[in-house]
């Protein structure tokens, strides 16, 4: 379907830029390197307004109805931005359903998630599927990184489109995600951060003007091991919280997990756990080699990561700081990983001293006991609580992981059942962990020692 009136200013914008190429070409007087840039200028801006017919085109034509089934691209209806979520029950509440989540006692204030960010780094087939989730539960602003195009051979996977194939990841996904929910500010960045460059721009694009992160979160959906030590040393550097993900090369096992500097593992204290296979990562992008993807694995996998997210940035529920998904035997083990003193990355050591100092403070404790005492009050009170309407029972914060013995928050000498590190922990020196760790406390050695010892009795 072509449309008259577009295809005319497409015509008097190209005449007119015909022209002033022509006039640059037939002019005799040699021009100034002012002029010639005053002019360069000009050709940029005519381009610039030429390139805007077609996004135009779209916005012109929302809210008619196409006839063409095909064009759905153009067919999206695009709502005004809404200034206030609102809990009120109408069918044209875009948020209503999620509200009702205060209503249910889930969430204290959702509205905050609006004023959130996160950055989702690798727009495949975990990063576009968060991203839209996170679209539709109204985040405030969301960064979207990736190098990579949209091609056919990623249809088996979710989101994208055949239609976008050819188009960069972050276009593509940042044109359906503004469709889908048009209050969320989109910021797309088209790079690879594993160079020396990108690194640069992708820690740039994450810091405020001050040097601190303007992000909240940082979600690595990305399938290569440099990329992640790439986003693990940005964070550790900038002290940003950051969760992994990962689906394994033959489709049927993934994991999350959470990076706190200084407080948890990062992605350099221990080799990355797998779920039950140990496929090492590096060798997943050789040339040739294809690994298998299912839509199911990946969908679960950015469920679970945006699950973890929205209970982290909004302050419900438990945290899970390591969870594993083995699909064949539908085995979901957690647990926690306590961060190396001997860690390779010399920036993980010193966060490490500094969260314990925090921890240990005066201040911290208090607050811990207040808080433990609060709890306990709640739980009092609810228990006791005659009005329940909604028939909603308190359940033990421990929580399934603890009835099935597959780990829980406090395991740290071994890994959780079914749990193995995807590269060999063999090259892993003990004398000079324990040498690094002599000035740090014993008892992280200790404790590290087991784990090792664990782990080498398996073999
Ligand atoms: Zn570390």
């Amino acid at each position: 379907m072509v449309d008259a009136a577009l295809t005319a200013n497409i015509r008097r914008e190209v005449s007119k830029l015909q022209a002033d190429i022509d006039a640059l070409q037939t002019n005799d007087v040699r021009l100034s390197a002012e002029k010639l840039q005053h002019q360069l200028e000009k050709l940029n801006d005519q381009l610039g307004s030429l390139s805007t017919l077609a996004p135009q085109r779209s916005t012109e034509q929302d809210g008619e109805k196409l006839q063409d089934g095909n064009n759905q691209q153009n067919a999206q209806h695009v709502r005004p931005k809404v200034k206030e979520m609102s809990a009120e029950v109408v069918d044209s509440n875009p948020y209503s359903r999620l509200m009702a989540l205060q209503r249910m006692g889930i969430v204290k204030d959702y509205q905050r998630i609006r004023e959130k960010t996160i950055a989702v780094v690798g727009i495949g087939g975990v990063g576009s599927v968060a991203a839209e989730m996170l679209t539709r539960c109204g985040i405030g602003r969301l960064l979207l990184y990736d190098y990579d195009k949209v091609e056919l051979a990623n249809m088996n996977r979710l989101f994208f489109r055949p239609k976008q194939a050819g188009m960069t990841k972050t276009e593509a996904a940042a044109q359906t995600l503004r469709g889908i929910n048009p209050d969320v500010a989109i910021e797309s960045f088209t790079m690879n951060i594993t160079t020396l460059q990108g690194f640069d721009a992708f820690k740039a694009s994450i810091s405020d003007g001050d040097g601190t992160s303007r992000v909240d979160l940082v979600l690595s959906c990305v399938d290569n091991y440099e990329a992640r030590m790439t986003i693990n040393q940005v964070c550790l550097e900038m002290e940003q919280t950051w969760m992994e993900s990962g689906v394994s090369e033959d489709a049927v096992s993934g994991h999350i997990q959470v990076v706190i500097p200084g407080e948890t593992a990062c992605f350099a204290c221990v080799p990355p756990l797998v779920v039950a296979s140990g496929i090492d990562e590096r060798t997943l992008k050789r040339e040739g080699v294809c690994a298998a993807s299912l839509p199911t694995t990946m969908g679960i996998i950015a469920g679970l990561l945006v699950q973890n997210t929205l209970k982290y940035l909004l302050n419900f529920g438990q945290v899970t700081r390591y969870l594993g998904y083995s699909s064949l035997t539908d085995f979901f083990p957690t647990m926690d990983i306590k961060p190396n003193p001997g860690c390779s990355n010399r920036l993980c050591p010193k966060l490490q001293a500094a969260f314990q100092r925090r921890y240990n403070s005066e201040e911290a404790v208090a607050a811990r006991s207040a808080a433990a005492a609060a709890a306990a009050d709640a739980d009092a009170e609810s228990a006791t609580h005659e009005d329940n309407d909604w028939g909603i029972q308190v359940v033990s914060d421990a929580g399934p992981a603890a009835a099935s013995g597959t780990g829980t928050a406090g395991q740290q000498s071994g890994l959780a059942q079914g749990l193995q590190y995807s590269l060999p922990v063999a090259s892993m020196d003990l004398r000079d962990l324990q040498r690094e760790a002599v000035e740090d406390s014993t008892e992280d050695v200790d404790d590290l020692m087991s784990q090792l010892q664990a782990l080498n009795a398996q073999k």
